[in-house]
């Protein structure tokens, strides 16, 4: 069950929901922010949720 509570980045446009997600998940950790904070969700994630992942 990799979906899990969504983050974001403080560098990116956009967020992650998916755990598999490798930009996700290449984040560091003071960089990473709980929530969506308004933005979209990332391209890759979106991907993986399709497919179920
Ligand atoms: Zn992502």
């Amino acid at each position: 069950m990799p979906k899990t509570k969504a983050w974001h980045s403080t560098k990116e446009s956009h967020h992650h929901d998916n755990t598999k997600c490798n930009s996700g998940s290449e984040i560091p950790q003071h960089e990473r922010i709980e929530g969506t904070g308004g933005k979209p969700l990332c391209k890759e994630c979106e991907k993986l949720n399709r497919e179920g992942k």
